[in-house]
């Protein structure tokens, strides 16, 4: 792409009323105008899409916590039932040993002979040592449950709470997402228009250095394009200061323009 300058638009040809005003420096400043227009829609339009594309993500980390978190219950609940299991066979056992006990007493009711009465008091000593052994065991393991089953209540709490913050974002992203969205309908239904209005070459410009490089239409503040930083060369900047052309800059392409200085009138209007 060369340093082509726009000159005159086409449409100060094409339009016959234009071309009676005699002006080209109005029907620049229409088109620049018109540019500037499409550009902001453009850039409105670009800026709500990445928020929209950025909505979910915002999300993710909380959703991410609350999955983690849920699953980690389970295994939680899982160890607790393990445990829980555990204490009752165990008491399931000295039930057993207990029944055993009472045989072993009665045997020894029963002993006829020292043999007898040996073995049956072994027999007795055995099962008290377990029972009481698998009973500190079972008292442990209540203490353990107790701790547990208190955590548990805890991490459950935790996990509704951070439920109920991720709905209650969920449901505001939704809020934001569809004014978000709505917003970006309501750019879009103004471009045809503009762009309709907007010399064609001018607006193919436009399109592919909006396209390349994120803005199309830069001001030129002290001879410097405001898009690359670059300075016009100064007979480029007194074509863009004089605006009866639209120029490009030569080393960014982008198109330029001269804000006017205010007027008496405009400064009028703005203090009313
Ligand atoms: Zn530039």
């Amino acid at each position: 792409m060369g340093p082509l300058l726009l000159s005159i638009p086409s449409t100060v040809f094409d339009n016959p009323h234009i071309t009676i005003l005699k002006n080209l420096g109005e029907a620049v400043k229409e088109q620049l105008r018109l540019l500037q227009q499409l550009q902001d829609i453009d850039t409105q339009t670009k800026e709500i899409q990445l928020t929209i594309e950025q909505v979910p993500a915002q999300l993710a980390p909380a959703k991410n916590d609350l999955e983690k978190l849920a699953s980690m219950l389970i295994i939680e609940r899982q160890q607790l039932a393990d445990t829980e299991a555990w204490r009752a066979e165990q008491e399931d056992i000295v039930n057993r040993e207990e029944e055993a006990l009472k045989n072993a007493k009665a045997k020894l009711q029963e002993a006829k002979n020292a043999r007898d009465f040996g073995a049956a008091s072994r027999e007795i000593d055995n099962k008290k040592r377990s029972i009481h052994d698998r009973e500190q065991e079972i008292l442990k393991v209540y203490e353990a449950l107790e701790v547990g089953r208190t955590k548990l209540t805890g991490h459950e709490e935790d996990v509704e709470k951070l439920r109920a913050h991720v709905e209650g974002e969920e449901a505001k992203f939704a809020d934001t997402l569809k004014e978000l969205k709505e917003k970006v309908a309501s750019a879009a239904a103004g471009r045809p228009a503009v762009e309709g209005a907007i010399d064609k070459t001018l607006l193919k410009r436009y399109n592919t250095v909006m396209h390349r490089r994120g803005t199309a239409v830069v001001e030129v503040r002290d001879g410097v394009c405001q898009g690359c930083h670059m300075s016009l060369a100064p007979q480029l900047a007194i074509q863009v200061a004089r605006g009866e052309s639209i120029q490009s800059c030569r080393q960014c392409n982008r198109l330029l323009f001269v804000p006017e200085a205010p007027t008496a009138e405009g400064e009028e209007s703005q203090a009313s």
